[in-house]
């Protein structure tokens, strides 16, 4: 039989677990939002309408181009007012297929005293060695730190450059990912890496052995997608979604 939608189905289905892992994960709260670029265009992305990652279903994935605008019948759900970050990293960023955007509560301090966010736990080198930080004041002044415009969408995605993460100045993060699955275990981890980072300062002031670039990039390198797949499996059974394997493209 015929399925022609099959592995966008899975794609989408695979979007509504990983809204659920990250408010399971406290990476989300009732904010922030996990979006993929559409896996036959690459001018598109599906992202939630404006709801709480924990509550999100299929029917509140909408699709929109990569100005924001929706591409079907929006039946009354509001879309996310910060969707334009989303669109404008797909712009600048062709191998990343997938956005997280979150107000993870250890990332904040990061983002406003001038201390850097570094990976300082092997299990966090995917958020890389240099983490950017965009303060929408240098551009748009005061503002209510919305990225409400694309405008304020390519001058974060600009400021992410060719990272894996970038801060927000008193709001949040933005993290990337060449997959969904990558892009949710950064933002995890991320999260984890800034609660640990504070708990060190703590306990040894600036003395604090991080890992090195090598280090970094080693972990990177070797890590095969079973981390990923084993840290899914868990997290979304305790988000009680059903484990599904990566959605491959093989049915013919
Ligand atoms: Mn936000």
């Amino acid at each position: 039989m015929s399925r022609p939608n099959s592995y966008l189905d899975a794609k989408l289905d695979e979007l509504v677990t990983a809204n659920r892992i990250l408010g399971n994960q406290r990476v989300c709260d009732s904010f922030g939002h996990v979006s993929i670029r559409h896996p036959d265009h690459e001018d598109r992305y599906f992202l939630s309408r404006s709801r709480a990652p924990d509550l999100i279903d299929r029917d509140d994935l909408i699709e929109f181009d990569l100005e924001g605008n929706p591409l079907e019948d929006l039946r009354g759900r509001a879309p996310y007012a910060e969707r334009f970050i989303h669109g404008a990293v797909y712009m600048h960023r062709p191998d990343i297929h997938s956005v997280v955007h979150n107000h993870s509560m250890n990332v904040i301090p990061f983002g406003v005293t001038g201390t850097p966010i570094r990976p300082i736990l092997h299990m966090c080198a995917s958020m890389g060695c240099d983490v950017p930080i965009w303060d929408s004041r240098d551009r748009f002044g005061d503002t209510n730190l919305l990225v409400r415009t694309m405008d304020m969408g390519h001058d974060l995605a600009k400021a992410l450059g060719d990272k894996r993460a970038a801060l927000m100045r008193g709001h949040g993060c933005v993290v990337v990912g060449e997959s969904l699955r990558l892009s949710v275990f950064s933002a995890v981890y991320l999260e984890v890496n800034a609660e640990i980072q504070i708990k060190a300062h703590q306990l040894g002031g600036d003395n604090i052995t991080f890992l090195s670039e090598g280090e970094v990039q080693s972990i990177i390198e070797t890590r095969t997608s079973f981390t990923v797949e084993r840290a899914w499996e868990h997290w979304s059974t305790k988000a009680n979604r059903p484990y599904a394997m990566e959605p491959q493209r093989s049915e013919f």
